[in-house]
């Protein structure tokens, strides 16, 4: 079954309300919808979002490399020569992750579609159900305080909380008061988006173990590139270390692992180039005895479908940060996975069970 066509359609959705990190302050979810079509008629989707200042890639580059990179070399290849695909498509151009990822999402909605399989049960089928923390957003310690508290009592049991973002103290603050309001039961995850320096961050880590905040892991501490700055915040606290920005492939997932520079991989599949690379880093996590998470950019439903996929089909990835979704205005995608307050379902359908995108097709 060959591919007959490759389109792209652009996606805007504004946020709810903006999103601040470390890195960078979002007010609307800008997508590439990735369309491929085989010749049988069958439609496979995939999504690609610009990241800047994680993957380098602009609304411009993600275009380009989909429609004059990657789509001509692409059409008319056999959907059940799939690994024959994903070669090509790797070895088409370097890096552009979430350009890649986005036709490798197709590829496999194509292929489940083709075998008339969920995608989570063709890759393994582990779990039917996967549950997402939600992020507070960054404001005051008042504000994230009753924000914390609505996201509790709307049925989560997780949250994630932006950190390393101005003062060591306010971080702190925010965090108390959060957990003053919440109480000791929901889970609490940080993530620091490489905004600290090595010892800031076990100076900062270690006062939330003595303040007694129970923090389940702390992402990304320290910048990307630093491997020994991050192995060192990983030997020098006892709090669980995720590494998410240092890790887009399978071989960073092996150094990361080897020098046990974290306790956790942060799994996304804008950074992996898909779920074909996905795969070989949670294989390489299992092998080292580490686990994964998986989560998403600022993605709309149809890549949050793809993620959630991949996560549910492996016993290895034991934690989920799937909020994106329920942070837009607005929803472009019926069908895909379903969200009743924490829990998220998978579709029945086969391939990504999206069914249908609003005003493309
Ligand atoms: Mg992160």
């Amino acid at each position: 079954m060959k591919i007959r066509s490759i389109d792209t359609f652009p996606v805007a959705v504004p946020l709810k309300k903006p999103f601040k990190t470390a890195l960078r302050t979002v007010h609307t979810a800008d997508a590439i919808y990735v369309k491929a079509t085989s010749e049988n008629g069958s439609v496979g989707w995939g999504e690609a979002v610009p990241t800047h200042v994680i993957t380098g890639e602009s609304f411009g580059s993600l275009t380009y490399v989909i429609q004059e990179v990657l789509a001509p070399r692409l059409i008319g290849m056999d959907i059940r020569y799939r690994e024959a695909l994903f070669e090509r498509l790797t070895r088409s151009i370097i890096g552009n992750t979430s350009a890649k990822a986005a036709i490798d999402m197709a590829i496999y909605d194509l292929w489940g579609q083709l075998a008339g399989m969920p995608l989570y049960q063709l890759l393994g089928g582990y779990r039917q159900e996967v549950e997402t923390d939600y992020t507070v957003s960054v404001d005051n310690p008042q504000t994230m305080a009753e924000d914390a508290e609505r996201y509790i009592a709307e049925g989560f049991h997780s949250l994630k909380v932006k950190v390393g973002i101005g003062e060591i103290r306010d971080d702190l603050e925010r965090i108390r008061a959060i957990r003053e309001r919440v109480g000791n039961k929901p889970k609490i995850r940080l993530d620091a988006n490489q905004g600290w320096q090595p010892k800031e961050a076990v100076l900062a880590i270690r006062k939330m173990e003595d303040a007694g905040f129970d923090i389940e892991l702390v992402e990304q501490p320290v910048h990307a590139d630093d491997l020994e700055g991050l192995k060192f915040v990983t030997d020098q606290t006892g709090t669980p270390i995720m590494a998410d920005e240092s890790m887009f492939s399978a071989n960073d997932a092996l150094r990361i692992c080897q020098l046990r520079a974290a306790d956790l991989l942060n799994i996304k599949l804008m950074k992996s180039g898909g779920i074909r690379e996905a795969l070989n880093i949670n294989a390489i996590a299992e092998a080292h005895g580490i686990q994964c998470m998986v989560g998403s950019m600022i993605e709309t439903k149809l890549g949050v479908t793809a993620a959630a996929h991949f996560a549910a089909s492996q016993p290895n990835i034991t934690s989920y940060d799937f909020d994106a979704p329920l942070m837009l205005a607005s929803d472009p995608v019926s069908g895909g996975i379903l969200y009743s307050k924490s829990k998220i379902r998978l579709p029945g359908g086969p391939g990504l069970g999206v069914h249908q995108i609003k005003d493309i097709g």
